[in-house]
């Protein structure tokens, strides 16, 4: 495309809310295969409500989800707002976490009262040592709701199942019945459990899902993804998405997300709605027509 052409793509980009940090992305755009989408943040609100809260015998609900929202009082987690909302919301008053550890794509722990408090994934409590089997049943039910299972562990014990719901953003299922429209394909990236991403996926008509991927994991997410041929497009929020916005041949940052993920991609789509992606596409392809 001439220098010119590529001024008017991109101006015209500006006003439909996509910036370019990277000239060659407009052009590149035209030779995408994939869509490839990071779930939490992207394809949904990024902020889930606290939903579904069960105890294991012998556990008070009250005292158990204290524990649990005090814990998550000092994560930035959107899962930890939820909770503590939710905890909030009960009227319970959140006491102060001593020795808070965060371990990334896994959960958080720390003490309170006195009491040792693990929260997080399924592969959080088994790496502690805590089987969840017990609660196997409630979390694929949740699992096929489309919530998002957690589990909390109180010394050493498995104490509760929790859930949280994200919402899917209204703007996402025409986004992605346009990206089907224009002949690509769909995927979504997520850290999250494999039932939910699965049930989630199935609401909105995604392709192909890569589920319970570790944040160093999202890398290789993206050169998977690349093998089904075309380049890979890649639109994420977090600081977990930076890698990946880094490794796809676009990365497409959320306006409204961590300024590493914007410091990493080549777009940003200022509104953070996912139609935007589709505009810069028709875009890309309308631009290098004009100059043939
Ligand atoms: P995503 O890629 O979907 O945004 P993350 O990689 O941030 O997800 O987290 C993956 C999983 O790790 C979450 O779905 C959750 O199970 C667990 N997790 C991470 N942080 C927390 C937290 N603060 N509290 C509870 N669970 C957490
Ligand atoms: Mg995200």
């Amino acid at each position: 495309a001439t220098p010119t052409s590529i001024m008017v793509g991109t101006g015209r980009a500006a006003e439909l809310g996509v910036l370019f940090r990277q000239g060659d992305a407009l052009q590149s755009l035209k030779e995408v295969g994939v869509v490839a989408l990071d779930k939490t943040g992207t394809l949904t609100k990024g902020r889930p409500d606290l939903t579904d809260f069960v105890t294991a015998p012998g556990f008070a609900e009250d005292d158990i989800l204290r524990l649990v929202a005090s814990v998550e009082g000092n994560s930035e987690h959107p899962i930890a707002q939820a909770i503590v909302e939710g905890a909030k919301r009960r009227g319970l008053s959140l006491a102060r976490p001593e020795g808070f550890e965060a371990l990334p794509g896994f959960g958080v722990s720390a003490m309170i009262d006195g009491r040792k408090v693990d929260v997080g994934a399924d592969r959080f409590m088994t790496q502690l040592g805590h089987a969840v089997t017990e609660f196997a049943d409630t979390a694929n039910r949740l699992g096929s709701e489309g919530k998002s299972p957690l589990y909390a562990a109180v010394d050493g014990r498995l104490a509760a199942i929790i859930a949280v719901a994200d919402p899917i953003k209204p703007s996402t299922p025409e986004a992605i019945a346009a990206l089907h429209a224009l002949g690509l394909r769909v995927a979504m990236i997520t850290g999250d459990n494999r039932r939910t991403a699965m049930a989630i996926a199935r609401q909105i008509d995604i392709d192909e899902v890569e589920a319970e991927i570790l944040p160093d994991g999202k890398v290789d997410a993206v050169k998977r993804l690349r093998q089904g041929g075309g380049k890979v497009a890649f639109v994420g929020d977090g600081i977990n998405d930076a890698p990946a916005l880094a490794e796809a041949d676009i990365g497409i940052a959320i306006g409204t997300g961590t300024d590493i993920a914007i410091e990493s991609a080549d777009m940003v789509l200022m509104s953070g709605d996912v139609r935007g992606v589709v505009n810069a596409i028709a875009l890309s392809k309308a631009t290098i027509r004009n100059i043939r």
